[in-house]
């Protein structure tokens, strides 16, 4: 024979320990051991599932290379390499690392031929005097290193953006003019491409890496602080114990059950203090009454889950009581019974 009880109170302020009903709900804590952990991965699941949500949407949207490989990807010839366009979103910043790390293609000592029509050629100085400078042996063409990598939407007409991106810049004859011009002023596409490479770089110094990594490490701390509090909340529901103290305030010598178990987490888990204590917004610290509710109604839901998928088709009785308790609050009990074989 099996019972499952539960009570219910009408005052949803009390902590829902108190009433004579509460000093028998043992036998339900236990039984709902598993259904507490199941519902811990529940509520985890539903947290994530609506954090990933934008991101798969945004997925859909993108098409590209997916899967980096050095060995088939990264070509040496500037004339024969695919676009860092091409590839997906998330895996460019590791082709561009990998290009990095090889540096710019400059085949010196490279027998440059000449153009039939004007007798000019690539002259191999170049090479040196601009250090963004790459030759592709297989198209005979120059191309720019940086605006390869960090290709910049032109703020205007910009002198060779696609000659030294895509096709390949070959006018040896006005070269001393041309290869100044791609460079341009202050705010051209190649000065912005380059301040984008030193930056990416110099990860550290980029507010943009600064603003992710705040947020990545700001998302983790926050799923630190629900797990605590799923953890705790987990615990005094098993125990049925009451979750708020009278006296919540930072000067009060005992703050309740729940804040008073946090803090002891927090003193013996360092990851858990350091989520509650740095960069730790003011709303959402996972701590408040309303949060303790929504936390216990998750757990409520998954044992109720539980409890009717196991009652089935089965016949059962149902007993349900209600009585005050000493704080006039209405409390139901109700106990439901099935032979189980
Ligand atoms: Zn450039």
């Amino acid at each position: 024979m099996k019972s499952f009880y539960a009570t219910t109170s009408r005052n949803s302020g009390s902590d829902g320990n108190s009433g004579p009903s509460t000093h028998e709900s043992g036998n339900v804590a236990q039984s709902g051991e598993q259904e507490v952990l199941h519902s811990l991965e529940t509520v985890q699941e539903t947290v994530q599932y609506a954090e990933n949500e934008d991101q798969s949407s945004h997925q859909l949207d993108v098409e590209g290379i997916r899967v980096f490989n050095p060995d088939v990807h990264v070509v040496s010839d500037p004339g024969l390499r695919v676009a860092i366009e091409q590839f997906h979103p998330n895996i460019r910043d590791d082709v561009r690392r990998a290009y990095l790390v090889k540096g710019p293609t400059k085949p010196f000592g490279h027998n440059f031929p000449q153009n039939p029509t004007n007798k000019r050629m690539f002259v191999e100085n170049w090479l040196t005097v601009n250090d963004w400078l790459e030759y592709s042996i297989k198209e005979d063409a120059a191309y720019c290193f940086y605006c390869f990598l960090f290709k910049q939407q032109p703020l205007e007409q910009h002198f060779g953006h696609d000659a030294f991106t895509k096709v390949g810049y070959r006018n040896w004859k006005n070269a001393y003019q041309g290869l100044p011009q791609h460079v341009g002023g202050a705010n051209s596409c190649h000065n912005r491409a380059r301040t984008a490479c030193v930056d990416f770089q110099n990860r550290r110094a980029s507010v943009e890496h600064k603003v992710e990594n705040w947020s990545v490490d700001a998302e983790r701390k926050y799923e630190t602080r629900v797990t605590a509090s799923l953890d705790v909340a987990g615990y005094l529901i098993a125990q049925a114990h009451a979750f708020r103290g009278h006296d919540e305030s930072d000067s009060s010598l005992n703050r309740g059950n729940f804040l008073e178990m946090i803090e002891w987490h927090k003193k013996r888990n360092d990851e858990v203090r350091l989520a509650f204590e740095e960069l730790c917004p003011l709303n959402a610290q996972m701590l408040s009454p309303d949060i303790q509710k929504d936390l216990c109604s998750a757990f409520a839901r998954e044992v109720k889950k539980v409890i009717k998928k196991e009652i089935g088709d089965k016949l059962f009785s149902v007993l349900i009581d209600e009585s005050r308790d000493i704080s006039i609050a209405e409390q139901m009990a109700v106990i439901v019974r099935l032979v189980t074989i």
